[in-house]
C-alpha cells in the first residue's frame, strides 16, 4: 500500500495575502508561510523520485527489506532513479521480481505534474510544475523552472519556495504570497522533470527541433537557484537537494556548476559554503543602504556592510571561485556612473563577477529597464576597474521567463478560462496545458 504522508500543516501565523505596494512601502520585509512542512519530510504521495539516500533507506526498510541488504538496495535504486532516469520499477532488472513487485505496490517513480511547457524562440523552456499534495490542506503547490540552453552549457533555474518569503520591489515573485518551502525531493524533482523533457538520460534523445548544447556534455550542466524563493530561508532542504544533485553515482552535477543566489540572508551564508560548497551569487542591486532598503528590503535586517563582510568570509572564496553580484538595471534608479564607481569600490578585495541584468518589466511594476547606452556605460566603468561585467542577455522574453511571471499569467488565464466556462464560452486555446488540468 502506498504511504500517504500528511506533512502539511496550516500555519497559524500565515499572512495569506499577496503583498500590496502599500504594504511594501510600509516596510513589510517578510511573509509567513501559509503551510509548514516538517523538516526532512518526504514529498507528498509515495514517489521515490528526489529522495536522499537516507530517505530511500527508510522507504526500503518500511517494506521489509532486511537491514543487511539496505546499503546495496539503496545503491541500486539510486543508479536507476538518478543515473538512468527510470520511470518504472520493471526496468530495474538487477533487482529480483519479488522486490520490484513490493516496491511498485508501495511506491511510484512519479514526477511532479508538468502543468504547462512554453518554449521560447531562443530555445529557453519554461515549465509550470505542480507538486504532489502534501496533505488535505495542500492542493498541490505550483512552481516554475526554466531551462536556458547555450552551445556549451545548459542551465536550469530552479525554485526553492512556493512564492517567496521576501518582498523585493523589482521582483514579480515578491508580490506573490508565500505558500511554503519546497522539500529537498521537490527541488531535485525539478531537475528530473527537465531531464525527462529534454531527453537528458542515457539512451534518450531531445524532442524534435529542441535547442540543446552540442559540446558532448549533459544537456543540463549547470543549476542556478534563482527561480522562485529565497534559498537561504530553506537552507536544510536546499543543502540536502544539492547533495543529491551532485552525487557522483547519480545526477553528477559538479558543485562548482551549482550557484545559489541569495538576497542576503547573512546568518546562513557561511553554512551554505561549508556544507554545500557551491558557488554563491548575491542579489545586490543597489550600492546605498537607503536604496537597497527599498529594492531588497532584507537589507533593513542585514545591511550592505554586513552582507559584504559575510561575502569576504564565504568558505572557499578564491579567484577561481568568485562570487557573482547580480545587479538589475533600473532606469534612473541605480544606473548612474556614480553608482558604478561606488559598486567597484564596495567590492574591493572580493573575488567577484558583476552580472548586469536588464530589467524585464512585468505588469504593475513601477520600474523601467535602463537604456542600452546607460547599461553599456555602467558596464564599461565596472570592466575598467578589473571586473568581468557581462550583461545578461534577456532570454525567453516571449514566454515571460523572469521568475514568478508564468505562475501569475497562468493564474490569470485560468481565471479567464473559468469565467468563459461560466458564461458558456469555449476556452480552448486560452492556454496550453500538457498533462491535463
Ligand atoms: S528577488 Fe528573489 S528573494 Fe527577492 S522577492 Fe524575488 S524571488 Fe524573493
Amino acid at each position: 500500500m502506498a504511504t500517504v504522508l500528511d506533512i502539511a500543516k496550516r500555519n497559524p501565523n500565515a499572512a495569506p495575502v499577496a503583498v500590496s505596494n502599500a504594504a511594501r512601502a510600509a516596510g513589510f520585509i517578510e511573509k509567513t508561510a501559509e503551510l509548514t512542512v516538517a523538516a526532512g519530510a518526504a514529498p507528498g504521495g509515495a514517489s521515490l523520485v528526489g529522495l536522499t539516500r537516507d530517505q530511500l533507506k527508510d522507504s526500503l526498510a518500511a517494506i521489509g527489506v532486511p537491514e543487511r541488504e539496505l546499503k546495496m538496495r539503496v545503491a541500486q535504486l539510486w543508479h536507476w532513479i538518478y543515473f538512468r532516469g527510470a520511470k518504472d520499477f520493471a526496468e530495474m532488472t538487477n533487482m529480483g521480481k519479488e522486490l520490484r513487485a513490493k516496491l511498485s505496490q508501495a511506491y511510484t517513480l512519479a514526477r511532479p505534474q508538468v502543468v504547462s511547457e512554453q518554449v521560447s524562440k531562443d530555445g529557453t523552456r519554461k515549465w509550470l510544475i505542480r507538486m504532489a499534495s502534501t496533505g488535505p490542506l495542500d492542493k498541490g503547490a505550483e512552481i516554475e523552472c526554466v531551462y536556458i540552453p547555450e552551445v556549451d552549457r545548459g542551465t536550469l533555474c530552479v525554485s526553492s519556495q512556493v512564492g517567496c518569503t521576501l518582498t523585493c520591489s523589482f521582483c514579480h515573485t515578491g508580490t506573490q504570497r508565500l505558500v511554503r518551502n519546497l522539500t529537498s525531493a521537490e527541488i531535485v524533482a525539478q531537475l528530473i522533470v527537465a531531464r525527462d523533457a529534454i531527453g537528458d538520460w542515457p539512451g534518450a534523445t531531445p524532442p524534435e527541433g529542441a535547442f540543446v548544447p552540442n559540446d558532448g556534455g549533459r544537456f543540463v550542466s549547470n543549476i542556478v537557484f534563482m527561480g522562485m524563493g529565497e534559498p537561504l530561508y530553506n537552507t536544510d532542504n536546499v543543502v540536502a537537494a544539492i547533495d543529491v544533485m551532485s552525487d557522483g553515482e547519480g545526477l553528477t552535477l559538479s558543485r562548482r556548476r551549482i550557484t545559489v543566489s541569495t538576497s542576503g540572508v547573512v546568518p546562513q551564508m557561511e553554512r551554505l559554503g561549508a556544507e554545500a560548497n557551491t558557488m554563491l551569487a548575491i542579489s545586490l542591486h543597489a550600492v546605498r543602504d537607503e536604496l537597497r532598503d527599498e529594492l531588497v528590503p532584507i537589507n533593513r535586517k542585514y545591511d550592505i556592510k554586513q552582507l559584504l563582510d559575510a561575502c569576504r568570509a564565504y568558505p572557499g572564496l578564491s579567484n577561481a571561485r568568485r562570487i557573482t553580484f547580480e545587479y538589475v538595471m533600473l532606469k534612473g534608479v541605480n544606473d548612474s556612473d556614480a553608482d558604478a564607481r561606488t559598486l567597484v569600490q564596495l567590492l574591493k578585495g572580493i573575488p567577484a563577477k558583476i552580472n548586469l541584468i536588464p530589467f524585464n518589466p512585468w505588469p504593475g511594476s513601477k520600474y523601467e529597464c535602463s537604456d542600452w547606452e546607460r547599461i553599456e556605460r555602467f558596464s564599461e566603468i565596472v570592466y575598467r576597474a578589473g571586473y568581468a561585467s557581462p550583461v545578461r542577455t534577456p532570454r525567453g522574453r516571449d514566454i515571460l521567463a523572469a521568475c514568478g511571471q508564468l505562475k501569475s499569467e497562468t493564474e490569470k488565464l485560468r481565471a479567464r478560462a473559468r469565467m468563459m466556462a461560466e458564461q458558456g464560452i469555449g476556452a480552448e486555446g486560452v492556454y496550453a496545458v500538457r498533462d491535463g488540468e
